[in-house]
């Protein structure tokens, strides 16, 4: 047998959820959140099976759901999707990705993806048959750090005498637009933007919807916006959706999780908004690949976003969480990097003295698992060849007690 993917093994998230379980070690690797959904959204589900809601639905998706995705994207960014011909609900953001790269791409077309990059979309453009070109983020003062670990380190006034000091914040990551630009060639097809970005926290600001704007005129390349992390943007900045772009709107795919946003990662429900050209071909590969999405999760969803904002304050919620992690760790022998977005927390470990010194990404994060009990994600599993950034990437979005004890066990590294 020729393996399609002949790379590909198993996913680091999988590989270090099951060393963390194996271990007792608490799971800041694999993101996903540790704590319940809201009930009144089970109760909407449990309504739907009740109500019999048990069979096919319509192929892209029950009408009620595409209408609020609609009525929710219209009142975020101002643009009003036809529900009908222009949005597409998936099983998750990780099918709808796939399904975008499948309906667009032929083989030996270029596509552009930022990395550190999500570990699916290699792949993905691999069984189109498409070329990856990976364009590399910067490493940037990207700005807007927050004071966390500052206030954190100014509480502990007296450290013990062998206490090192806190060292200050790294870097973060930032799109290098030149060597985007760069990437482009007649061959391009598709650019893939992930906003906010995991693993580092990035996102886009709307200078940078302008320069992608002036990047892509002129062609017909195809944008593909992964915007599962939309709600979780701190420090007051607003998500800078594809979808408030009428150039980039044109020409983009802008797929969303309802996973991330309501604590249900397990449900697999998400969705693709897209001109109705772009869905044509979308709900082409969609209808023969899962051919639609299960019905209850559907109604329930639908039924619970008649709540206008249903997410309610869900960036601030995880703000505080990204703020407790970070004062947490200001005086620890990590050097935490700026996020402003996602519930990831990136983290360089060189000055962490009681690791064996010259470990790759991989072998501290198996370290930290075995030997402190928390499990988190090497950044080199999100680059295409061997990539040594000494960075690992937490999860946070976990209960504070959660987060309590693994800060106990991590700030006196
Ligand atoms: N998106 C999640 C993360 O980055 C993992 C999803 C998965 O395990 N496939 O941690």
């Amino acid at each position: 047998l020729v393996s399609r993917l002949p790379r590909v093994g198993t996913t680091i998230f999988t590989t270090m959820s099951a060393l963390a379980t194996e271990h007792g070690a608490i799971n800041l690797g694999q993101g996903f959140p540790d704590f319940d959904c809201d009930p009144a959204l089970i109760e909407c589900v449990e309504r739907a099976m009740r109500a019999n809601l048990n069979q096919y639905p319509p192929m892209a998706g029950l009408p009620a759901l595409r209408e609020a995705v609609a009525g929710k994207i219209a009142r975020m960014h101002g643009r009003r999707y036809d529900p009908a011909g222009e949005i597409t609900i998936t099983a998750g953001g990780t099918q709808a990705i796939l399904t975008a790269i499948l309906a667009v791409v032929h083989p030996g077309d270029e596509v552009v993806v930022i990395e550190p990059v999500y570990d699916s979309y290699l792949p993905n453009i691999a069984l189109a048959g498409g070329v990856a070109v990976r364009v590399p983020l910067r490493r940037a003062d990207v700005g807007g750090r927050p004071s966390a670990p500052e206030a954190g380190a100014a509480a502990d006034d007296a450290p013990a005498i062998d206490a090192p000091a806190a060292p200050a914040g790294a870097t973060g990551f930032a799109i290098d637009w030149d060597a985007l630009a760069a990437a482009i060639t007649p061959r391009t097809r598709l650019v893939l933007i992930n906003s906010p970005h995991n693993p580092t926290g990035a996102s886009l600001d709307d200078a940078d919807l302008d320069r992608l704007a002036a990047l892509v005129r002129g062609t017909d390349i195809l944008l593909l916006g992964d915007e599962v992390y939309e709600h979780m943007v701190f420090d007051g900045r607003e998500h800078q959706s594809l979808a408030r772009h009428d150039e980039l709107a044109a020409r983009s795919f802008v797929v969303s999780s309802f996973g991330k946003t309501f604590h249900v990662t397990g449900w697999k429900v998400g969705y693709c908004a897209a001109p109705p050209a772009l869905t044509a071909e979308f709900r082409k590969v969609h209808q023969f690949n899962v051919f639609t999405v299960n019905t209850p999760m559907q109604a329930g969803l639908a039924d619970y976003l008649r709540d206008p904002a249903p997410w309610r304050d869900l960036a601030g919620f995880y703000q505080r969480k990204r703020d407790r992690f970070r004062a947490g760790l200001a005086g620890s022998g990590f050097r935490l990097l700026p996020c402003s977005g996602t519930y990831f927390q990136c983290a360089e470990y060189a000055g962490v003295t009681a690791a064996p010194s010259g470990l790759s990404e991989l072998d501290f994060c198996r370290w930290l698992t075995t030997e402190v009990g928390v499990a988190a994600i090497p950044l080199s599993s999100f680059y295409d060849e061997p990539t040594e950034n000494g960075i690992v990437r937490f999860c946070f979005a976990k209960r504070d007690d959660t987060l309590d004890e693994a800060i106990r066990r991590l700030a006196a590294l």
